[in-house]
């Protein structure tokens, strides 16, 4: 919250006499307390100053809270992730928008026969090598997908601020939630997760419930 110069400096008083009554700040001031209601009123809503009976203002040390802020930052991706949906470096492209359709997905992600994260393919990678003259049912996904160490992941321990920002950042539907793990000098990606742009609505919907 941006404060106006008045607010800030009844803050700075406040924080220097708490606690302090709004007679005391007006005279500071050389206002009217009527003069200094508003500004006390929207100090004390917003959180920035406590205010109370018979004793004063107190500077409650907290920046203006919002508490949207504070539940999506304090979310863990771990919490809202969904369920992936995998396919094989191998498997055909056919197979590939078949898996679209019967899953009911946008984006699939494509692991090794480890089961380790090598890429992913969009609906619009699909499209695009669909509408071209290729045979679809001979072409590997793993030759179209987009591949490490260009995707874009999250962990489970990021905030959910932080994968709607990679999501927004990033112009990109989907990220894979992945646990980095460490086999010799060779670092694996396992996908644990989802979280795509349904993830977020669904959040989003949830915070306006409450
Ligand atoms: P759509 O196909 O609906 O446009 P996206 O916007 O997610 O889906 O994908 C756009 C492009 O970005 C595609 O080529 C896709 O392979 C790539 N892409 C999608 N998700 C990611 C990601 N998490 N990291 C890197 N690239 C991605």
């Amino acid at each position: 919250m941006e404060l106006t110069p008045r607010q800030a400096l009844i803050v700075d008083i406040v924080k220097k006499n708490e606690p302090i009554t709004s007679e005391q700040i007006a005279e500071k001031l050389n206002l009217t307390r009527a003069a200094l209601r508003p500004d006390l009123s929207i100090l004390t809503m917003s959180g920035i100053l406590d205010a109370r009976p018979r004793v004063g203002y107190f500077f409650s040390g907290k920046p203006a809270r919002n508490i949207i802020s504070e539940k999506i930052n304090n979310i863990k991706v771990d919490e809202i992730k969904a369920v992936p949906v995998v396919i094989k470096e191998g498997s055909s492209v056919y197979d590939a928008i078949v898996t679209l359709f019967l899953e009911d997905v946008g984006t699939l992600f494509v692991v090794q026969e480890d089961g380790s994260l090598v890429g992913l393919v969009s609906r619009k990678d699909l499209l695009k090598i669909a509408i071209g003259n290729a045979d679809i049912h001979k072409i590997p996904v793993g030759v179209i997908m987009t591949r490490m160490p260009n995707l874009i992941t999250v962990t489970p321990e990021e905030s959910a601020y932080d994968a709607a920002q990679k999501i927004v950042d990033h112009q990109v539907d989907a990220l894979p939630v992945v646990k980095i793990e460490q086999e010799g000098d060779k670092i694996k990606y396992r996908v644990v997760g989802k979280v795509t742009k349904t993830t977020i609505t669904k959040l989003f919907v949830e915070l306006g419930k409450a």
